[in-house]
């Protein structure tokens, strides 16, 4: 075997089940687990480790699939007939300092990242969750801070490295493997090579972070939402804006919480782009807490909180009809919740979703991103709150023009991801570099959809 005796792989067939089993699901998020057993896992420390992997496939006529950060709902990189080249292990972040671009291993997380980049005044604009890998995120487009007014993560993205399905390493950017860099920002979970490092533009760093909230009895939720969707397309550009249904500790029933999060460079700034919503929010709210200081560490402990690690989840999503009654279509979602460690969650994505994107796959949007976050413990509990979710999504869906692949779960819906021309360009480019389905594509259901990729269909 050679150097490949270095590989550090699991086998299924030599593995004790306790092994086997943390390098299948060890690094998963989602704890309702998946009957998907990959043939081995490679737990890849460098570079070289990768291209092994795809090699030893090839020999094995085997699937390669990835995982990053391990936070795909769906755990999607835990596939049948696969090798699994887990990126836990491969750790590198590198930052050019005169051109404030850093060099990330796809495992990086947003919390890792912005720990470095702090120390040297600077920001990426990475997923709410500081655990969520950045592999993933930036795949699918990566909904992170600020986006209706910074734009998709997947902006910040100037090249990549990566190693095709047939084993070569390449650099992909706007000159050279043109095709692969315009998927890598949309593709999301069928992009037909493995990423090993993202080169990403940073941000100076915002200084002085300040939040607002206000919470309305779920009564108001009509009143709540119809409010901060009225002012979001003209809010401030440096501030966060969501709508949230969920429980919490003092009151009984679940609740409808606005919040706003504002990033500036001085106090007064950020006072003054908070004090637009508190002039005008309506009377009725149970209680606010205007313009609290917080930091960018503070609001990752925060969602973790939201986000407990040990739990079962599903969770779907739609971006609604800019044209629909939005508050009317989400009333369901918003003030049925099944658990109490459930949410369901506007994100104002204007105006962002206004302006023309660039030539990239991620080619869907609009000015309203709804998404259903359905947590339970046990799982006599899975059939209850995955009924609830697919019986509210059914009605939302006549109001939805399509989805954003990170909160989605193709083998429960299929909808439509991408724009039709880039749709269509994508699946020729997955095609193309990836012919005979080395790389697993998108997992519907069944596994099935291989090389054709998603229909890509309302
Ligand atoms: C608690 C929580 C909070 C979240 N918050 C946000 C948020 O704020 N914004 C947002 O946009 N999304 C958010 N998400 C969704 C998240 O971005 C996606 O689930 C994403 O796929 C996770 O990336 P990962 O690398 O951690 O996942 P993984 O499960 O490791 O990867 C998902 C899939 O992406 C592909 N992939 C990953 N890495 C590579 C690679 N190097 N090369 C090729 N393909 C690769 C593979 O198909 C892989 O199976 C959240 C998810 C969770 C669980």
């Amino acid at each position: 075997m050679g150097s490949r005796d270095l590989l550090p792989i699991t086998w299924k067939r030599d593995a004790s089940e306790e092994e086997y089993e943390r390098a299948r699901v060890g690094r998963v998020f989602n704890h309702r687990r998946p009957d998907r057993y990959p043939v081995a896992i490679v737990e890849a420390e460098k570079e070289a480790h990768i291209l092994q992997a795809v090699q030893l496939a090839q020999e094995k006529n085997l699937r390669v699939s990835v995982r990053s950060g391990g936070h795909s709902w769906a755990a999607w990189s835990v596939r049948d007939n696969s090798i699994l080249i887990d990126l836990g292990n491969y750790k590198q972040i590198q930052l050019d300092e005169k051109t404030g671009i850093v060099a990330v291993s796809p495992s990086t997380t947003g919390r890792m990242l912005n720990s470095m980049l702090r120390e040297k005044g600077l920001l990426f604009p990475g997923g709410h969750c500081p655990d969520v890998g950045l592999g993933g995120f930036l795949l699918q487009g990566g909904m992170g801070w600020v986006c209706r007014g910074w734009g998709w993560a997947c902006q910040y993205v100037k090249a990549i490295d990566v190693v095709t399905a047939d084993g070569q390493q390449l650099r992909c950017d706007e000159q050279q493997n043109e095709d692969l860099f315009w998927a890598a920002r949309g593709a999301g979970p069928g992009f037909p090579a493995i990423i090993t490092r993202f080169y990403l533009q940073t941000k100076p760093l915002p200084t002085h972070i300040r939040s607002s909230t206000y919470v309305f009895s779920k009564k108001h939720f009509k009143i709540a939402l119809d409010w901060v969707r009225s002012i979001a397309e003209a809010y401030d550009r440096d501030t966060e804006l969501v709508c949230v249904g969920l429980s919490l500790p003092d009151y009984e029933d679940s609740v409808v919480l606005v919040n706003l999060t504002t990033f500036k460079k001085s106090d007064d700034d950020a006072i003054t782009a908070l004090q637009i919503a508190e002039d005008s929010v309506p009377s009725g709210y149970l209680e606010k807490n205007f313009a609290r200081s917080t930091s960018l560490q503070q609001e990752y402990v925060q969602q973790a909180q939201a986000n407990p690690e040990r739990h079962r989840y599903c969770s779907d999503n739609a971006y609604i009809d800019n044209n629909s009654d939005v508050a009317s279509v989400l009333e369901e979602a918003f003030t049925t919740l099944p658990s109490r460690k459930s949410f369901a969650l506007w994100f104002a994505m204007a105006p962002s979703s206004r302006r023309p994107l660039p030539e990239m796959a991620l080619s869907m949007q609009s000015d309203h991103y709804l998404a259903i976050y359905t947590i339970w413990e046990t799982a006599e509990d899975d059939s209850r709150c995955q009924r609830w979710t697919r019986n509210v999504m059914s009605k939302i869906e006549p109001y939805s023009v399509g989805q954003y692949l990170g909160d989605s779960d193709f083998q429960v819906r299929n909808t439509k991801y991408w724009g039709e021309e880039q749709g269509k360009k994508l699946m020729q480019i997955r095609e193309k570099w990836n012919p005979e389905g080395r790389v697993c594509g998108y997992l519907d259901s069944g596994d099935q959809s291989g090389v054709k990729g998603l229909r890509n269909r309302l």
